[in-house]
């Protein structure tokens, strides 16, 4: 989960932030501003650094989110910018995306700010003071107020949570209360999820030719589709092996190299074209058996970088995982390839 706690300076966010990773093991707090006082003479950059902080502040998120744990921005943002970006960060690595805007009375604001610039509590205070001191002293905090009211009007998506200062019990309560209404959301099981895992040995310049098969039903070897609908497409296999002719590939729509990055949605596509193709060659070829069979990476005898998965008839003593493939007869392939289209199932109700 990735949660933003959005909220002008006092509002409280720093320390709704700590009780929340007090009680959730490795979760991150992940404070820009502290990201930023990493940076050398950030002081007499701010631009330039707060731009350099967000950025590492997404790669870090990014990393931990992808490891399976909570990160939490404790930040002002008056912009949309970096909230969209945080917004597609989560989609990327599957994660759920919770945008809270604390909301504060300005006055009280105001009176905070004046405080904490007298006294600051610690270096995060001193740069915050030091920074609106810059650009304009306490106009300065009018300015983020008008900013943020203008954000907030247009987050429709942003779940507002009006603050009292000091009423920190009050305020983790609440957001607590949005978190876990979060999060029994995302259980549901049509959450799209990858793995996350990710291995290629696809060269750089690669073409694909499953690709370009989908993309524009072009090929350098007899190309014969029996099937096809929007997430996948089962083709013949243009080699065969010696004893069994008519085996197919089923192939998903989009490119994603092997197993390990293919996404949870592709599964039941991926597994009803193989049932449908199993399923014409027992009707089409009165077949003994059917096979499976998919590989990935070099050593698991992968060659075309697009996932794919093999279909095989099978007969009695056909010696499938003894032999080798070799160019399939083009007038058969196409043949056979009527065949299987002539005995595909009728889609049914799931
Ligand atoms: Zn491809």
């Amino acid at each position: 989960m990735l949660v933003l706690l959005n909220g002008p300076p006092a509002s409280g966010k720093s320390t709704i932030a700590d009780h929340l990773v007090a009680t959730r093991p490795l979760a991150l707090r992940l404070d820009i501003d502290v990201v930023r006082g990493l940076l050398g003479d950030w002081l007499e950059r701010p631009t330039d650094a707060g731009l350099a902080a967000r950025a590492l502040a997404i790669s870090m998120a990014r990393t931990h989110l992808a490891a399976g744990h909570d990160v939490f921005v404790p930040q002002f943002l008056g912009r949309q910018e970096f909230i969209d970006e945080l917004a597609a960060l989560a989609v990327e690595t599957g994660s759920t995306f919770v945008e809270i805007a604390l909301v504060l009375d300005r006055a009280a604001a105001r009176t905070a700010f004046a405080e904490r610039s007298a006294d600051p509590k610690n270096d995060t205070h001193r740069d915050a003071a030091a920074l609106v001191e810059q650009s304009g002293g306490t106009s300065a905090v009018d300015q983020m107020f008008d900013r943020y009211e203008a954000l907030l009007a247009q987050r429709s998506s942003a779940i507002r949570i009006d603050v009292e200062r000091g009423d920190i019990d009050a305020i983790v309560h609440a957001v607590e209360g949005v978190l876990s209404i979060a999060a029994s959301r995302s259980a549901r099981p049509e959450r799209a999820r990858s793995s996350h895992f990710s291995i290629s040995h696809a060269p750089t310049d690669y073409r694909c030719p499953f690709c370009r098969n989908i993309g524009d039903g072009t090929s350098d070897l007899p190309l014969e589709f029996v099937h096809r609908d929007d997430d996948v497409v089962v083709k013949m296999n243009p080699n065969w092996w010696p004893n069994n002719p008519g085996s197919v590939l089923v192939i998903p729509t989009g490119h994603h190299e092997n197993i390990y990055e293919l996404p949870d949605r592709l599964a039941i596509p991926v597994h009803r074209a193989a049932r449908n193709a199993a399923v014409a060659m027992k009707v089409a070829f009165g077949c003994d058996a059917v096979s499976t069979r998919q590989h990935n990476e070099p050593a698991g005898n992968q060659t075309v970088w697009h996932f794919h998965l093999h279909v095989f008839p099978r007969w009695e003593n056909d010696d499938l995982y003894g032999t080798r493939d070799a160019p399939a007869d083009e007038a058969e392939l196409r043949d056979l390839a009527r065949q299987l289209r002539a005995a595909w199932p009728a889609a049914t109700a799931t």
